[in-house]
């Protein structure tokens, strides 16, 4: 799209350039609170002119279309003659690609110019895109001030809006620009609907001024953090990297309005802008808690897509809806079937985003014009796709899981559970609204059969090791060499076939492990997890099953995604490897921060980033939802001393603290609620916060290790891990 970014300035006709002259201070700082990215910087030309350079950018979260810059120039030891450019580019040459398959497929001039105009300070140019023919516009407008004689001139040309404004400035004067942006695009109305939309949107955000614009920044972002803050007393960085975390999880979904969620947000082109199950899985638990509309907004878009899903669904020979593995606007943009369309487990996370909602918010009218559907069309799916064999047992074969290391296999536990849980909760949805649900054509007798086959879902177990295998026949195949994977072959998918990484056990992301943690109900011993009791909560805590489960899988995981850490430190934090857990927490958050995967120039990892609140609320807190019944369990790793977060839930603000030997629940919105603390229940009021102990962490087994070379960075320096790790032997010896 068109950049409205950019602002040139030139100091006695030099261009400023920090490739030349001589940068004497520059900082960044990302304003979390203002929602603000401010920049100040000093810079000699090379002729010797210093000048000093202040922006502040925002996006607005409050006008849904607007974005503002406030740019300001003085000189620091002399008089300067400057000059400020402001300008709108369009089809600026794309940067250079990779072959890795992550990044964007670049277009070479993507846009056609439709109409461009100015007028005093204001530029619009209007580009449609060449194949697709979706109007899009950009308009830009300016207020300025600097001293006497200040001129500006606006002009344009297709591809290039500018907006020069000069002056001469003494020592002690200065110039200051706002430059307004606006967007907007449409595949259906016309060119002058656009267009006008912009210079509308333009002209109100001018009118509202700078300040306001930041105001009702800061008014939103303090509503959001009064609600969402995650508190981490221990260690600043993390704390600093969860809260940029939640920043751009906000960003990415508070005001998407029924668009899709992409993998990357809007921050960059890779994965070509496409939506995955990045969003129902990782993204939406984490808004539904926080910021409740935006999951309702992205689930109305899941559900303005159910005729494609349909559509796809009759492609493949199967009822109900698929939705896609990746797409924009809701079609299967994938072309490879083990990795894309096989990965059928999309449309189960998509409905358990849904029930996890509905559950949170007791929203009926987005049941019943949204939900309900999306349930009933996802459990056909399932129903179709699987059946039951000889024996009665209801199979789901050949599907890829989480894992894209292994592909096209039967019985996926992930899966199959998931589907189940998609199954019972379809079948619920239809016995609450009977009269509804006819409209979709569902009777109860077809609710029935989706309970007989939730009843008989299959899930595989390894008896001989005593673990799940995460499909059929896993713990069978040969273990991959990874004594002999030199640490530049990773990522595996770029240096190996897929053939090799499909029969071996490797995994790419955590697959098992996340279904531990999101079907964590049905694991809690072996005799419980052939026997679902869907609707029945249950402890998520001290549990051999997933011990032994998360222990076998840790080698085994070279966490070449980064869906995968948080995910790990859930359940590291749960069977009672509170440091490892740290280290994955760590990881999750500082993804894009320290660039782990040097790829964040492609766009950051929104579901990483947001993993990062599910470690430290679902990991340290032991946050469990299991059919709308909060249960926590929290326990604190060594570095931190307090760990505090709040959720919206059924119109209540609860908060919870945890510090090393106890926690305390409070709530400060909505009547009474039942929660659960380490299995026990209590009652939360306003008028009555319950403070009860932490229960010892009994961490038997020494935490399990990864291959060799893909350990997640410590966390915890190695000194102090090994003091305390020969205190706990020395205690367990005198004991
Ligand atoms: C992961 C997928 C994810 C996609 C987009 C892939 O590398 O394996 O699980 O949906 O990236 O983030």
């Amino acid at each position: 799209m068109t950049n409205g970014k950019i602002i040139r300035l030139l100091v006695d006709d030099e261009p400023f350039d920090v490739r030349y002259g001589r940068l004497l201070v520059h900082e960044r700082e990302l304003d979390l609170r203002d929602g603000v990215l401010r920049r100040h910087v000093e810079w000699e030309s090379p002729a010797g002119k210093i000048v000093q350079v202040d922006s502040t950018r925002l996006v607005s979260f409050t006008h849904r279309s607007a974005a503002a810059i406030l740019y300001e120039v003085q000189p620091v030891d002399s008089a300067l003659r400057v000059a400020i450019q402001s300008e709108l580019i369009a089809n600026e040459p794309a940067p250079p690609t990779s072959n890795d398959p992550r990044t964007a497929a670049m277009l070479e001039s993507p846009l056609t110019s439709e109409d461009f105009s100015d007028r005093d300070t204001r530029v619009v140019l209007v580009h449609s895109t060449k194949r697709s023919k979706l109007l899009m516009a950009a308009a830009m407008d300016h207020t300025f001030e600097g001293p006497d004689g200040t001129v500006s001139a606006a002009e344009c040309e297709p591809d290039i809006g500018r907006v020069t404004i000069g002056t001469d400035l003494l020592v002690g004067e200065r110039l200051t620009m706002v430059k307004f942006l606006s967007y907007g695009w449409s595949s259906q109305r016309s060119l002058a609907a656009v267009r006008d939309q912009v210079i509308a949107a333009v002209a109100k955000a001018k009118y509202a001024g700078w300040d306001s614009l930041l105001e009702g920044q800061r008014a939103y972002l303090d509503d959001f953090w009064a609600t969402a803050d995650v508190e981490l007393e221990g260690d600043t960085e993390l704390q600093q990297a969860v809260r940029f975390a939640l920043f751009h999880t906000l960003q990415a979904g508070s005001r998407a309005e029924q668009r899709a969620i992409p993998a990357k947000g809007l921050t960059g082109p890779g994965y070509d802008g496409h939506t995955f199950w990045d969003t129902e899985r990782f993204v939406l638990p984490v808004l539904t808690y926080t910021a409740p509309d935006a999951t309702r907004d992205a689930l109305l878009w899941r559900h303005s897509t159910l005729d494609l899903a349909r559509e796809r669904a009759r492609q493949l020979g199967l009822k109900g809806a698929a939705f896609p593995w990746r797409t924009i606007r809701g079609q299967e943009c994938s072309g490879y079937w083990p990795a894309g369309t096989a990965a059928f487990h999309i449309s189960a996370n998509v409905a358990d985003a849904v029930v996890r909602y509905q559950n949170a918010v007791d929203d009926e009218v987005f049941e019943l014009e949204a939900g309900l559907e999306m349930l009933v069309e996802t459990a056909r799916l399932w129903h179709s796709l699987g059946h039951h064999d000889a024996v009665g047992s209801f199979r789901i074969d050949g599907v890829t899981g989480p894992d894209e290391y292994s592909a096209v296999a039967d019985n996926n536990v992930f899966t199959n559970l998931l589907a189940q849980q998609n199954l019972l909760a379809a079948a619920e949805a239809v016995t609450r609204h009977p009269d509804e649900a006819a409209e979709f054509g569902a009777e109860l007798e077809e609710a029935a059969a989706w309970r007989d086959a939730a009843r008989d879902m299959v899930v595989p177990w390894d008896e001989a090791l005593g673990v799940h295998p995460q499909s059929e026949g896993f713990t069978e195949h040969q273990v991959w060499d990874f004594a002999n994977t030199k640490p530049d072959q990773y990522p595996l998918l770029l240096h190996f076939p897929y053939f090799d990484l499909y029969r071996k056990q490797v995994v790419k992301q955590a697959d098992l492990v996340l279904a531990l943690h999101w079907r964590g109900d049905a694991f809690t011993d072996e005799e419980k997890a052939r026997d679902f009791a869907y609707y029945e909560p249950r402890d998520a805590f001290t549990d051999e099953e997933k011990a032994r489960d998360f222990a076998y899988y840790e080698p085994l995981t070279v966490r070449d995604s980064s869906l995968s850490a948080s995910t790990q430190a859930v359940m590291a934090a749960e069977v009672g490897h509170l440091e490892l857990a740290y280290d994955y927490f760590g990881e999750a958050a500082l993804m894009d921060l320290h660039d782990l995967e040097h790829n964040t120039r492609d766009g950051v990892h929104i579901a990483s980033l947001a993993g990062s609140w599910l470690a430290a609320v679902a990991g340290f807190g032991g946050l469990r939802d299991h059919n709308g019944f909060l249960s926590f369990a929290p326990k604190l790793p060594a570095r931190l001393e307090r760990l505090a977060f709040g959720l919206r839930f059924r119109g209540r603000l609860l908060k919870v603290e945890a510090r090393k030997a106890e926690a305390t629940y409070t709530l400060t919105e909505g009547g009474p609620l039942e929660i659960a603390h380490y299995g026990d229940r209590i009652e939360v009021s306003r008028q009555k916060p319950v403070t009860r102990p932490i229960l010892p962490t009994v961490p038997e087994e020494p935490a399990p290790t990864q291959p060799p070379g893909r350990e997640p960075m410590a966390r915890q320096p190695a000194a102090r891990r090994r003091r305390r790790r020969r205190g706990r032997g020395e205690t367990k010896a005198h004991t």
